[in-house]
């Protein structure tokens, strides 16, 4: 269904698990045949799959906008994105070395094994960079990958698939399943054939995915949720921060694991920084997300509507808003809530929609302690112009993901994940790969 007006987009078969058991097994079979590919070879699949994402950025865009409400802008940046990794990935097999390792008697050498079949569990926020995030690298690691994008959002990722394989990527070694978390996902922990499973979804699921990987010892790479800080001192440029702190919230409605939707600020500007940020907040444009100028389109359904405006009831300390639509789609409007104690639910819970709470801090140990009081450790920001201070901050914030002076959004070169309970493992950059392959050690005797 489309978030923006409510209607159909599309319908699709949703797979049982017997489809999923054969999808597996398919894989499984493929397995020998793809790590059996010259890594050069590998490495031009993946790069004609880059060029035919290429090709399509239009197309899937569009998808994405009809299906998840993303603004065009965000939706041609996400769709790029897809065939950026895939394009960095492709660099991957002709140099995913192992090391020789001096010992007495022989030679010793680490290889870099594929682990077998993945299964890349997608949630709905952003289908297509996630989704590519996990199987680009696995796939250049020399895995077969079966993928399960989310209930709501199935559409660019059965489209990148078809892109693959038109590139030349055999269709055994990378299959869409679209089906529901409970059969297709869990399968994917419980079958013995899939080595590996690379979950990005809330908290709460990715928990039970770890502990039913757990029966198995299975490989398991979780990226999770985020109640992210952005942290504002004093002696900051208060005018830039001020103008940057909606979007690092407010982008894709708040449905972002790295929002920003913590403000700690300095208590001796917190006036002065509400009054620069008001006018950002109120002028935020959330309108049809097709428009060319659209910063912010509807959240993804009625009941992502409702749960997010469980945290705004009525009396709740709202210092401003800003305007959304009415009418159909599932609006809501950019909201700022100020003051906020650090133990009101909004404050403490990932509300993964368009609200920002405002926590005033005393000094900079204060900032600290505020920003790592929460079980969450995905991202955040630091704005300062002490590049002393900046670099304290950033090694004392629990957090696997940092900007200072910016909200820098997850770049593909480098690594990306969280800590604490907002994860395990790191995705993207040169990281991503060991999260795909075991290291084997040989040892060669040369004695006589
Ligand atoms: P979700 O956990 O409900 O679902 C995520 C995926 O898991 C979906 O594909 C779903 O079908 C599947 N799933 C559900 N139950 C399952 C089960 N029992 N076994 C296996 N798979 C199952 O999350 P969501 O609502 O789709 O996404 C929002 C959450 O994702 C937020 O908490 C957000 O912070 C998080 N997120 C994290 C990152 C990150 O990189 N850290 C990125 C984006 C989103």
């Amino acid at each position: 269904m489309s978030p923006v007006d409510e209607t159909v987009v599309a319908e699709i078969d949703l797979l049982d698990e017997p489809a999923v058991d054969e999808a597996i097994a398919r894989a499984a079979r493929s397995h020998a045949e793809w790590a059996a590919v010259a890594p050069g070879d590998r490495a031009r699949l993946l790069r004609r799959a880059a060029e035919a994402v290429d090709g399509a950025i239009e197309e899937l865009a569009m998808l994405e906008v009809r299906n998840a409400g993303h603004t065009i802008s965000n939706a041609r940046f996400e769709a790029g994105n897809v065939r950026d990794v895939l394009m960095y990935y492709a660099g991957a097999p002709e140099r995913h070395f192992g090391r020789q390792i001096p010992v007495p008697g022989g030679v010793d050498v680490t290889f870099r094994e594929p682990l077998g079949v993945v299964g890349v569990i997608v949630p709905w926020n952003f289908p297509m960079p996630i989704a590519s995030w996990g199987f680009a690298p696995a796939l250049a690691a020399g895995n077969c990958v079966v993928l399960k994008p989310a209930e709501l959002t199935p559409l660019t990722a059965m489209r990148i698939a078809e892109l693959c394989h038109e590139a030349g990527i055999p269709e055994g070694v990378f299959q869409v399943l679209p089906g529901k978390g409970s059969v297709v996902g869990w399968r994917f922990v419980t079958h013995e054939q899939v080595r590996k499973v690379c979950f990005t979804g809330s908290t709460e699921v990715g928990r039970k995915v770890m502990a039913g990987c757990a029966e198995q010892v299975k490989r398991v790479t979780l990226e999770l949720g985020g109640k992210s800080a952005n942290i504002v001192f004093a002696d900051c440029d208060l005018e830039q921060a001020a103008a940057t702190a909606p979007s690092a919230v407010f982008d894709n409605a708040g449905q972002d694991c790295c929002a920003r939707s913590r403000l700690l600020v300095e208590r001796s500007v917190h006036d002065r920084f509400l009054e620069l940020l008001e006018p950002a907040v109120t002028s935020f444009r959330v309108k049809d997300p097709a428009e060319p100028d659209a910063e912010m389109g509807p959240l993804i359904s009625a009941a992502r509507r409702e749960a997010v405006a469980a945290y705004v009831p009525d009396g709740a300390p709202v210092a401003f808003r800003g305007k959304a639509p009415t009418g159909p789609g599932f609006w809501f409007p950019p909201t700022v809530l100020d003051p906020v104690t650090p133990d009101a639910p909004a404050a403490r819970e990932e509300i993964f929609g368009p609200v920002l709470t405002v926590i005033p801090f005393e000094d900079e140990a204060d900032a600290i302690r505020i920003a790592n009081d929460t079980s969450y450790g995905l991202s955040g920001s630091i704005w300062t112009s002490d590049v002393g201070r900046a670099f304290r901050v950033a090694r004392a914030v629990e957090t696997g993901t940092l900007s200072v002076n910016s909200h820098s959004s997850v770049r593909y070169w480098t690594p990306f994940g969280g800590m604490k309970q907002s994860g395990l493992g790191r995705e993207l950059g040169p990281d991503a790969l060991d999260g795909f392959s075991e290291v084997k050690n040989v040892f060669i005797r040369t004695l006589e």
